[in-house]
């Protein structure tokens, strides 16, 4: 890839590894390209990472039309940087293009654009351990108009944080509200996709998680408020009677990178796995008689999470007595060994940058 570089006037001064919380601080470059129906993708560029000035009248500022991905570079002992499945963060993005009549990035070029950049900033990819460089692509329309229709410019971004845990809690079980008022999806909408929109339409109901002192919420499927979907930035897994459960990817629900792994490592280590429709109902009960043996969401950032409390509507219910269970513990242990290099990679999961 022909890149052009612009060099910073000033190098930041990089934060201290135990002081880094979630999306505070960003590298001092970010990579940039442009496309238009004509030219396709072109300007492949390095420069400082600063402001970007739009017409007032950009499309994205009016219709939304945005999608964006969420990767992470892992520094190992040995000081090798490695990325976990990106080019699956490439298909995503494809897909999420498509449903919103967006311009596509050829897989090879999204991939390529991450580890020139991250290469780069590698001095940012943090040491310490349970720490690594949040990667954030977007892309958004450019065309200046006004008036609904499939834009003809767009540009590309990928930017970059060094992070350490996601939720201030670390990795120790948090309390979730089912939502039962709003939803997140429908089939035939944009549930499926990384697009801002859809984070627009859910914190409504996290603010009101939020006040009633949740982390995070649960929603249930967009038309009968009855089958369980995800959580907020994660898929949800329970572990009910020794088998697994978990939303299937039909649709409504994000097709998680994390979610693809765990349920990897869990069939191969012979776990049922019940990718379907289940209901609230039935997870509520059983968690009543004991049977949720554990529960936990699932995503990049957090890489997961145990949750140990489920609420809805006025039943509260404990799990596993707000204690990290041992198969949350197992897949947590073997899937950030893998991305930190320290477990074997037996299912090619990593690329060195
Ligand atoms: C990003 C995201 C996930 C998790 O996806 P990963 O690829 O595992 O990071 C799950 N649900 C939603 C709604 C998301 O935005």
């Amino acid at each position: 890839m022909q890149v052009t570089f612009e060099e910073t006037k000033t190098l930041k001064e990089k934060p201290s590894d135990n002081e880094l919380g979630f999306g505070k601080y960003f590298t001092d470059y970010m990579f940039v390209m442009d496309y238009t129906d004509e030219k396709g993708w072109y300007n492949f560029k390095i420069t400082p990472f600063a402001p970007i000035a739009l017409n007032p009248a950009t499309m994205v500022l009016h219709y939304a039309q945005e999608t964006f991905e969420g990767l992470k570079a892992y520094r190992t002992r040995e000081g090798k940087i490695l990325l976990f499945r990106p080019e699956m963060n490439a298909r995503r993005m494809i897909k999420s293009n498509e449903r919103l009549c967006m311009a596509t990035i050829p897989e090879d070029l999204f991939v390529d654009a991450i580890k020139t950049l991250v290469n780069h900033e590698k001095e940012w990819v943090p040491h310490l351990e349970g720490t690594s460089l949040y990667i954030r692509p977007f892309m958004f329309a450019t065309e200046v108009a006004v008036g609904v229709h499939p834009a003809s410019s767009y540009k590309f971004v990928v930017i970059l944080s060094p992070v350490g845990n996601y939720y201030p809690e670390g990795v120790n079980p948090v309390k979730i509200y089912v939502e039962d008022e709003y939803v997140r999806a429908t089939k035939g909408g944009t549930g499926f996709t990384k697009c801002g929109g859809n984070y627009a339409a859910s914190i409504i109901a996290q603010e009101k998680a939020r006040k009633l002192g949740y982390t995070q919420v649960l929603w249930l499927d967009g038309v009968e408020r009855k089958y369980v979907e995800e959580v907020g930035t994660m898929n949800a897994m329970f572990i009910v009677d020794n088998e697994v459960y978990t939303a299937p990817i039909d649709g409504t629900v994000l097709p998680g990178i994390t979610r693809d792994s765990c349920l990897t490592l869990l069939k191969a280590w012979g776990y049922k796995v019940h990718e379907e429709h289940f209901s609230i109902d039935f997870l509520m009960k059983a968690a009543r008689e004991g049977r949720v043996q554990e529960a936990f969401g699932t995503g990049t950032a957090a890489v997961i999470s145990p949750i140990g409390e489920l609420f809805y509507k006025g039943d509260k219910q404990i799990i596993n007595d707000f204690k990290t269970g041992a198969i949350t513990q197992k897949l947590y242990d073997t899937l950030t060994g893998i991305q930190y290099g320290k477990v074997e990679d037996s299912f090619g999961w990593t690329q060195e940058v």
